[in-house]
């Protein structure tokens, strides 16, 4: 094989007058994209950038965002997008960890990354959101046809950073083979074709936007509506012409919230896919409601790419993940002993396959601490396989309360508050507290048409779960805490309510 990835999911589709990419304004064919990917390639490795070396990228999203993936693995460069909320401080941390040969950045950016790129002996290029920049400026000299660069399996295509969550982000070391299997997987579970066209508003700096949604469509030989964010009439205007949509449970209670989301726009639909984050059951069924489609959820991770997804035929269960995707291997062990549970028992998840990634980079002993001796990498969720063998996933283990010697599963007692009349949403998270430890405590999104009333909230769910696990206190807020993927930062709540009990 010459070079896996670049084999699979670009050369395939030379010469091709396919749309690729639709944008507003914009057809881009596969054809014109691997011209413009070869262009990029040579401005690239014209500036110095060797096989192995990281390119590190921080632009909007744009085709020619996407053709920059795909010139570094042409060139066998190692890609490591950055999400494009990050400021200046905090790519320089990105920039000094993965120490890449180029920095590419929006020029507005310039000024302030001219330093971290110098003292990372990186060189800065622009590419701007209105595709101007030095290294477009460079690429208009460029020849359109490259020599692929050969790569074995085993060799890193990307280097993606974990979206800091639980703490700082790590670079998870990304191969060939890992990407490529893990899409392979996906098309053949999803069913994609051809035939597909995707709606993709999700950022492409996430393994959700850039692996599993252009992975899946590049290996099909589809295309995507391809969005530079998620804006809900957008969405709407779009529908009509796509076949598939991926998105962040936010999408789906987004599009709810519209009344002009209805199941006229949406029959033609093959599949909703849902991920990144948990999807509330109730979201889940409203949705069903409004549109008669049952969203399909699925659990993935940076490290891992995907590892789990219910089922395209048979019984998308809500409030589960479905079943590990073949070639994964998953197994729940308990978080004291490490001995694997029985069934529908709560504890660590930890998977294996050609799908997880080869470490984090330059941290040996976070590697070391995260694998098992036997291959399986502990993901750092809590969760269950029931007895049909649907995954449950239950929290993260950093999230886990113990109060009082009692371990709390803050999704517990979430599922509780939420079914409470006038909770729209809740997030539990354990504060300290002078005698248990840890102290639970509530934050809830309350609905605007309703009395919120402490007492009468925490009386109503006295016979629902045992004492211990209800919250001490409730506190109404605005919006939950959320990263640009969905993501709930419970760091930030326990960091808000952290005197409650002092
Ligand atoms: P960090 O590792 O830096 O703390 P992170 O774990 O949020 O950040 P990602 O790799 O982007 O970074 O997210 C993976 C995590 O997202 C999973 O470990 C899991 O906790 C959560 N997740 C993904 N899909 C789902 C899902 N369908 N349901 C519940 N949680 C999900
Ligand atoms: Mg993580």
């Amino acid at each position: 094989m010459h070079n896996p990835l670049f084999d699979a999911l670009f050369a395939p589709h030379s010469g091709s007058s396919r749309p690729l990419l639709i944008t507003g304004s914009d057809v881009v064919t596969y054809d014109a994209f691997l011209k413009l990917a070869a262009r990029l390639a040579n401005a690239l490795v014209h500036n110095g950038a060797e096989p192995g070396d990281r390119v590190a990228v921080q632009v909007s999203k744009s085709p020619e965002a996407l053709a920059l993936y795909a010139a570094c693995v042409q060139a066998g460069l190692v890609f490591v997008p950055l999400n494009t909320a990050y400021t200046p401080g905090e790519v320089a941390y990105f920039v000094e960890d993965a120490s890449p040969r180029i920095l590419i950045c929006d020029d507005s950016g310039r000024e302030a990354l001219e330093v971290v790129a110098d003292r990372a002996g990186a060189r800065l290029m622009t590419l701007s959101k209105d595709r101007s920049g030095t290294l477009m400026t460079e690429t208009l000299g460029a020849t359109d046809a490259f020599e692929t660069v050969r790569r074995n399996p085993d060799d890193l295509a990307a280097l993606l950073y974990t979206s800091g969550t639980t703490g700082r982000s790590k670079g998870a070391m990304l191969t060939h083979d890992n990407l490529l299997s893990n899409a392979r997987e996906l098309v053949t579970a999803w069913r994609f074709t051809a035939e597909d066209t995707l709606l993709h508003a999700l950022p492409i700096f996430h393994t959700h936007g850039l692996f599993v949604g252009c992975g899946v469509i590049l290996l099909a030989g589809g295309t995507m509506i391809f969005l530079g964010g998620f804006r809900v009439d957008e969405i709407i205007d779009w529908l009509p012409r796509a076949s598939t949509m991926m998105g962040v449970p936010t999408f789906y209670t987004r599009l709810l919230e519209d009344a002009h989301f209805n199941r006229r726009l949406v029959t033609h639909m093959r599949l909703f896919v849902s991920g990144s984050a948990p999807l509330l059951a109730t979201t889940h069924g409203a949705f069903e409601r409004r549109t008669g489609h049952r969203i399909l959820e699925r659990y993935g991770m940076t490290e891992t790419g995907m590892n789990t997804s219910n089922p395209y035929e048979g019984e998308r269960r809500a409030g589960t993940v479905g079943f590990p995707l073949p070639g994964v291997e998953l197994r729940i062990v308990s978080q004291s002993s490490s001995k694997p549970l029985p069934t529908a028992e709560v504890g660590e998840i930890e998977v294996r396959g050609r799908n997880v990634c080869k470490g984090y980079w330059q941290r040996p002993e976070k590697t070391r601490e995260d694998f098992c001796a036997d291959g399986f990498f502990k993901t750092g969720d809590l969760g269950l396989v029931d007895r049909d063998g649907y995954v449950h996933i239950i929290g993260r283990a950093k999230d886990l309360i113990i109060s009082g010697g009692y371990n709390i599963y803050p999704k517990e007692v979430e599922l509780v508050l939420d079914e409470l009349e006038g909770v729209i949403e809740s997030a539990v998270v354990g504060v300290p507290h002078p005698d248990l430890g840890e102290g639970v405590i509530a934050a809830v999104i309350f609905s605007a048409g309703s009395q919120f009333d402490q007492a009468g909230l925490l009386q109503a769910m006295q016979n629902k779960i045992a004492r211990f696990k209800q919250p001490k206190r409730i506190f109404v807020v605005a919006e939950l805490p959320r990263n640009s993927m969905g993501k709930v930062q419970k760091n930030i709540l326990r960091q808000r309510f952290i005197d409650t009990f002092e």
